[in-house]
């Protein structure tokens, strides 16, 4: 086994609720996990030596939520949203028709793309949600390319109802064959909790039918307005409730007496110029917040976790720590991973060294690519960042 120390950091963000941050810090990695974080005055000898002239480093970003099976492209729908149309979601329809007429080479390649491109910005683990097939096989063979490329991967038939079913019908198929079909490739199974999506009653009869073929929840609630989504992801004991833009006070307490994370998508707001969450209520509230990209082509094309921290910054009012703390720790979290999203022995050693002293340049320093240096399980991706080994699964 050979060790690694990695030296010379200016300030270590952890993660690890104990001791979140250390000045002027090593760490040391092994058989790809962290072994020993701590002040480099006590560090204990390794093998090798990367010196990081101090510059902060950071837990890989985890990011919970993304939508990354697809095909086309929506310019002209964002084009026309910027012009001062509003959105309404039913885009979705537009990107299903591309996708169910691609191959899955096609799909494959662009997710890893997307991937690529995410990792490259120091996102170490990302969730994959199906969604824009919308057919039996469509849905399938979306999380089989997504089981290639993460072990997190979601089951969204309840995106939207597609154009040529009845919304009855569509949940029956939702909630039994396609699921049937999707269960051996997902690990979770989500609802577009949504007015024009699914309704509350529509919502727990799919996330049930998922619970028993042995899926973990999470929901997409509360986005566009008030809803059940939120109450219903706490009483099923989801992992995660998504968007949490429009919440009413009892919507606030449930989160809070739960252990279902409040993932915000700060990206969607930006993308669709809509009001953002708010994210102090909740954090004041004593709720888990997460952040994540909501990266998909129509309604958060961005595959940033920096930019997403930034915003929460800027626009949500979340501290630098509070945000940085959301888009790994809470991430994690909201995944129901303990081995990822924090750095300390044990677990895996997934680390982003950053060009700057701290990590409060995330939000300093908006749209300056900050990233030096990615450690995937402690392995180096330094020579060709956007061109990973193929055989690294998130
Ligand atoms: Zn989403």
């Amino acid at each position: 086994m050979t060790t690694t120390l990695v030296d010379g950091i200016g300030l270590l963000y952890t993660g690890d609720p104990e001791r979140e941050e250390i000045a002027d810090a090593a760490l040391v990695l092994a058989d790809g996990l962290v072994a020993w974080a701590g002040p480099a005055a006590q560090a204990p000898d390794a093998d090798a030596r990367v010196d990081v002239r101090g510059r902060a480093v950071i837990p890989g970003f985890v990011d919970s939520h993304a939508h990354l099976i697809f095909a086309g492209d929506r310019t002209a729908e964002f084009q026309a949203r910027m012009s001062g149309e509003s959105y309404t979601g039913g885009g979705i329809r537009t990107t299903v028709a591309a996708t169910r007429q691609a191959g899955d080479a096609e799909l494959a390649a662009r997710a890893r793309a997307l991937v690529n491109e995410m990792r490259a910005q120091g996102t170490t683990t990302v969730e994959i949600k199906s969604g824009y097939g919308l057919t039996v096989e469509d849905e399938r063979r979306s999380l089989e390319i997504a089981a290639g490329l993460t072990g997190e991967t979601t089951f969204l038939g309840a995106h939207v109802v597609p154009a040529d079913m009845d919304a009855d019908s569509y949940v029956r198929l939702v909630a039994g064959e396609m699921l049937e079909a999707c269960a051996p490739y997902a690990k979770w199974v989500d609802v577009f909790c949504e007015r024009g999506a699914f309704d509350g009653d529509q919502t727990r009869e799919i996330l049930s039918a998922g619970m028993k073929a042995g899926l973990g929840v999470r929901v997409h609630a509360n986005q566009l307005g008030e809803g059940p989504g939120v109450r219903i992801a706490c009483e099923l004991g989801a992992a995660s409730a998504d968007h949490c833009t429009h919440l009413t006070a009892a919507d606030v307490d449930a989160l809070a007496a739960s252990e279902t994370v409040a993932t915000l998508l700060p990206g969607a707001e930006f993308s669709t110029r809509s009001p953002y969450p708010d994210a102090r209520r909740l954090i004041d509230a004593g709720v888990t917040v997460a952040l994540a990209t909501d990266c998909n082509p129509g309604s958060s094309y961005t595959s940033s976790m920096a930019f997403c921290v930034a915003l929460a910054v800027r626009e949500m009012r979340m501290t630098p720590l509070e945000a940085i703390r959301a888009a790994t720790y809470g991430g994690a979290r909201a995944l129901r991973r303990t081995d990822v999203g924090w750095l300390r022995p044990g677990a895996r050693a997934n680390l982003v060294v950053l060009d700057a002293p701290s990590y409060v340049h995330l939000a300093y320093r908006p749209g300056v690519p900050l990233v030096h240096q990615v450690f995937q399980e402690g392995l180096l991706l330094e020579e060709d960042i956007q061109n990973p080994p193929s055989d690294v699964v998130l």
